[in-house]
């Protein structure tokens, strides 16, 4: 019998996060003002702890993980590796396909890797309370967890139709204690300007982030920041442990590379997860292909623009230099609702430009499909997010199958869809569309973004 669950024991798990802004050929472009000027890390202390912002700014390869972080992550990490041999059957495919299972921890999902490590830094820097936004609730909840164990409070303002459609995220969130609201909420300036010229509105995304900077930084005591779950350097670092203890994994059953990795991609986090560790190698001279997988309801990496853009929706964050779809876009309401956000991480978006990484799109049914076919063989119910991975996945299965090739396929698993059965009741019953984009809405939406200040396409060439 092939060998279907590989595990680390805990001293084997990685003391040390991988940067990947060490090693970009292309160094990144600074994140800038509205009106074009670098932002400084004191323009950031109002919102996160200066720790947080060092590890932002930092080019250093390696950054140390404090003990007490990896005391907390051994309660479900080192993750396992597993071989998708059921599928792989099933496929009829000559490649080997092995995941990494970031659905054990305790809120579900990869997210809870960098929650830890941002509650902790806030709290060694004096911080009691933590705000922040939820779209689908996975977020919320892996920061709820986070701020328990470690002693802080924590306020999520979740977007409204998902506070209403998921009852039970909020559920999950007050187990441990923290105070979640529907957004936008009455406690914020920017909520009730929302409210009152609004009242019916379902909320998004970019409210919330407005609700709860706006909530960190009118604390008078100063005591409270805010933390955000995707998108900026730090949260990609955190998450680099996942591709790290997958090459430790790999060893151990004789592979050195894989040949593709896949990994889905809303902000970008649990993709660089797993990814970044291997970019590293890709750069030194390793042929690897490396795919992030984006829903075609928010195309930004395969159709969006290179460009300087807000992080929200009322343009409270820096420019960053990313692939997006434009701050003011509105994606289609897929059931995958961590891939519906307009913008890529810096970190990521720059590695594309280098040509390191080829973005692709998976549609709503090709997901859903995919994720039944997952069901089917492997047994496991899985996010609708990750079902855009797993869609890329069967379509690399099937290429190596057509070309006879023996690969070898790594993709992250990054959480389980227990939560999310509304929808597979939707798609088991025929309620579900594709929910692509016409090239119409695309050029709409993207024509809108602002070219200046101009963000730079810079790359070697080389890839
Ligand atoms: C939030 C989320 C995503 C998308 O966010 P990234 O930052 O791109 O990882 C993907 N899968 C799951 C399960 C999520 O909760």
């Amino acid at each position: 019998m092939e060998q279907i669950k590989i595990h680390l024991d805990e001293k084997d798990m990685p003391r040390q996060w991988y940067n990947l802004a060490a090693d970009l050929p292309t160094p990144m472009l600074p994140p800038l003002t509205p009106d074009g000027q670098p932002i400084t890390p004191e323009m950031l202390e109002p919102v996160f702890p200066r720790n947080l912002i060092d590890q932002e700014v930092s080019r250093e390869r390696w950054i140390d993980i404090p003990e007490e972080i990896v005391s907390i992550l051994y309660r479900w990490r080192p993750t396992p590796l597993r071989r998708a041999v059921y599928l792989e059957k099933f496929l009829k495919t000559p490649a080997r396909i092995y995941y990494k299972d970031e659905s054990v921890s305790p809120s579900g999902s990869h997210k809870t890797n960098t929650a830890v490590a941002q509650a902790w830094y806030n709290k060694q820097f004096g911080i009691k309370k933590l705000t922040t936004e939820t779209g689908a609730g996975q977020w919320g909840t892996a920061l709820a967890f986070s701020c328990y164990v470690l002693g802080l409070e924590c306020k999520v303002f979740m977007v409204r139709v998902s506070f209403d459609q998921k009852p039970m995220r909020k559920t999950i969130m007050n187990m441990w204690n923290a105070n979640c609201v529907a957004s936008p909420s009455t406690e914020t300036e920017a909520g009730r300007a929302i409210l009152a010229r609004m009242p019916d509105t379902p909320g998004s995304l970019g409210i919330a982030i407005s609700e709860a900077v706006e909530a960190a930084v009118s604390d008078k005591t100063g005591k409270t920041r805010y933390a955000l779950g995707s998108v900026l350097n730090h949260v990609m670092l955190h998450q680099t442990i996942i591709g790290l203890e997958a090459k430790k994994q790999l060893e151990k059953v004789g592979i050195k590379k894989p040949d593709v990795i896949i990994g889905c991609a809303g902000g970008g986090s649990n993709f660089a997860g797993i990814a970044f560790p291997f970019t590293s190698d890709k750069i030194n001279g390793a042929k690897i292909e490396i795919i992030p997988v984006e829903s075609a309801a928010a195309p930004k990496m395969t159709q969006g623009k290179f460009a300087y853009d807000h992080g929200d929706v009322a343009g409270m964050t820096p420019l960053l230099p990313m692939h997006t779809l434009g701050h003011n876009f509105v994606p289609p309401p897929v059931h995958a609702g961590g891939l519906r956000y307009h913008g890529m991480a810096p970190l990521v978006s720059q590695a594309i430009v280098e040509g390191l990484m080829t973005p692709w799109a998976a549609d709503q049914l090709q997901s859903f499909e995919a994720a039944l076919t997952w069901a089917r063989t492997e047994g496991f119910i899985i996010a609708p997010e990750t079902s855009n991975a797993v869609a890329c996945v069967i379509r690399e299965a099937e290429k190596a199958r057509q070309e006879g090739k023996e690969k070898v396929i790594l993709f992250n698993l990054s959480g389980h869809g227990l939560l999310d059965l509304a929808g597979y009741e939707k798609y088991l019953t025929g309620n579900l569309d594709r929910s692509c984009l016409t090239a119409d809405d695309i050029r709409r939406t993207v024509d809108k973004i602002k070219l200046d200040p101009r963000a730079d396409q810079r790359k070697t060439g080389k890839w």
